[in-house]
């Protein structure tokens, strides 16, 4: 296990709970954005200092918006919570997508240079689902790139999507960069992926969402497993 990413939801009083794709637009648009990824930083990092203190640290990735990469103080906010909650920069990954890069590449850049210059990881989410060129790939300060769940999932029944997948891990490493699989919900895909030298998985096959309570027991069975252990089944995280 190499890290965790941190999502969000709302646990709505009358409406149950409520995944981001139907609040983060809202919070988008009027402005909520800011405080909400200042919360799930604040409570991501908050975990991260309680897993350094347990003696087993673990990266926590955090995703960002568009919004997010417009505000030039974000790289001070994330230096002030750091330093607040005593976590490591290396034990912080920032994911953005390459559409929200594209909304003001320059501005993006800047922002992501100085956020990696503090020590934090960067990761281009979704990869390939957008249109970053390579060209400008090559001078982010990033260090993984997370291939799109909508290759990773189809990889089995779809040829040229596996060629894709494939391609993308090969991109990755010769960039210098790691390739993250996401949307892993099978055995199979899995052991294709561990063929191709992908380096890092994630998707139901190896866990769906968890509360931070039993995410601390499933990771505590990983301790001398070889293998894979059965992820809990947590039906809580998902939409009703
Ligand atoms: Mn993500």
């Amino acid at each position: 296990m190499c890290g965790a990413e941190a999502l969000v939801r709302w646990n709505h009083p009358s409406r149950g709970l409520i995944l981001p794709d139907a609040f983060i637009p809202l919070a988008e648009n009027t402005g909520l954005i800011g405080p909400l990824t200042r919360r799930v930083l604040d409570l991501a990092l908050a975990q991260a200092r309680q897993w350094a203190e347990q003696g087993s640290p673990l990266q926590v990735a955090v995703n960002l918006s568009a919004r997010n990469l417009l505000d030039d103080r974000l790289d001070a906010l994330v230096a002030e919570l750091l330093t607040a909650h005593g976590v490591a920069a290396h034990l912080l990954k920032l994911e953005v997508t390459e559409s929200a890069i594209m909304t003001d590449p320059v501005r993006a850049k800047n922002l992501l240079q100085r956020l990696h210059a503090q020590g934090v990881a960067i990761s281009i989410d979704d990869f390939g689902a957008g249109y970053t060129s390579l060209g400008q790939l090559k001078n982010l300060p990033v260090t993984e790139l997370k291939i799109d769940r909508s290759f990773v999932m189809t990889m089995e029944s779809d040829t040229s999507n596996a060629l894709i997948v494939r391609s993308v891990i090969e991109l990755s490493h010769n960039l210098g960069l790691s390739a993250v699989a996401e949307g892993v919900e099978g055995a199979d895909i899995l052991a294709t992926l561990s063929g191709y030298s992908c380096d890092v998985a994630q998707g139901y096959h190896l866990s769906r969402p968890l509360p931070p309570d039993v995410f601390d027991d499933w990771r505590a069975h990983w301790a001398g497993v070889p293998s894979l252990p059965p992820a809990p089944a947590v039906e809580s995280l998902e939409p009703a």
